[in-house]
């Protein structure tokens, strides 16, 4: 039986088994993939504090891993099914059949990509269109990409992808940015990046590989094509909270409901980071959300076992 589950190695459930293992609760952290989340896709953090000079996304990941474990953190690699509620004990189920018991679970699953939804995505991922500049964008060396969206991700993965690529569109469905403005006056003022505003992708053209897409302008509806032979999207996210099968409460886009201790509508079972509804997602809300979380199990676990 462990004290703690942790469901996601990202910042909040790497933060959360910090603090539940150096307080001594036994705790094992359940991640399907690489640890660090969505951090490892991100090449350069340079609003993480303690960072003076910014930090490359997988160090930092690295870090934050080396830094739990370190204090006895388990760590298992396992994508979780199905977590459900015996009494006050916690049953967490992998896709393999493996069980775990414990006493309180945080889940800290993140969230993922968005798919633009259009004609030619599924065909070409991996081939052309891809999630991840950090990943994929050195296949680009010289070549002209697109970049769809016009949040933080968007811009400052172009600005990243300027690194490799001739030329980065950035394709946004508005005529004003939702970024936050240091990341918009770097974008504005690299002569690599060109913006066609007011417009959106309606279908990704190619044959073995991305070589056009198909833009719509919606204020005009004239039609365009522009010759890339990539596309990176980051039209947002959603939330990685399908296996849950009504476990808590979820909000209209089916992000975690916490209070402010971070504890979900089921008793014992807490949320941070990218899963839970709120209003900023960063690493370091996520961290802090993580240390919340950890210290509401502890108190959880003292009261009730
Ligand atoms: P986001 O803030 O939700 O922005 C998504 C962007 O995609 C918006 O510009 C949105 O347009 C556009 N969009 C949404 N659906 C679309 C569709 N179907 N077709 C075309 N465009 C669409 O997502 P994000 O940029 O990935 O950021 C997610 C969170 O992580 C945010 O809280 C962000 O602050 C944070 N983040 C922070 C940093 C940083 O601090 N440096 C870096 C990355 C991410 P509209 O603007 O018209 O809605």
């Amino acid at each position: 039986m462990y004290d703690v589950v942790i469901v996601g190695g990202g910042p909040a459930g790497l933060t959360a088994g910090l603090y539940t293992a150096r307080g001594k609760l036994r705790s094992l952290l359940l991640e399907h993939g690489l640890t660090g989340g969505l951090v490892t896709t991100t090449e350069w953090v340079e609003n993480y504090p303690g960072f003076d000079e910014g930090i490359l996304g997988s160090e930092l990941a690295q870090k934050m891993e080396r830094q739990a474990t370190r204090f006895g953190l388990e760590i298992v690699n396992g994508s979780v099914s199905n977590i459900s509620i015996n009494g006050k004990i916690k049953e967490v189920t992998l896709d393999s059949g493996q069980k775990y018991e414990a006493k309180s679970v945080i889940l800290a699953t993140g969230a993922h990509p968005r798919n633009l939804k259009v004609d030619g995505e599924d065909e070409f991922r991996g081939k052309g269109v891809s999630y991840c500049a950090t990943c994929d964008g050195a296949f680009f060396k010289g070549e002209q990409i697109a970049v769809v969206g016009g949040g933080d991700s968007a811009i400052q993965e172009a600005i990243f992808l300027t690194k490799f690529a001739e030329k980065v569109y950035i394709i946004h469905r508005r005529d004003r940015l939702r970024a936050e403005k240091i990341l918009q006056e770097r974008a504005f003022s690299n002569s690599k990046i060109e913006f066609i505003w007011d417009s959106v992708v309606e279908k990704i053209a190619g044959d073995t590989g991305v070589k056009a897409l198909h833009v719509r302008n919606v204020k005009t509806d004239e039609k365009s094509s522009i010759d890339v032979q990539g596309v990176f999207v980051y039209i947002g996210y959603n939330p990685n909270t399908g296996f849950l099968a009504g476990l808590a409460n979820l909000d209209e886009n089916n992000y975690l409901i916490t209070d402010e201790n971070m504890a979900t509508s089921a008793p014992g079972v807490f949320a941070a980071g990218d899963v839970r509804s709120k209003p900023l997602k960063q690493i370091a809300t996520a961290v802090g959300d993580g240390a919340t979380a950890a210290l509401a199990a502890e108190k959880y676990i003292e009261e009730n076992f």
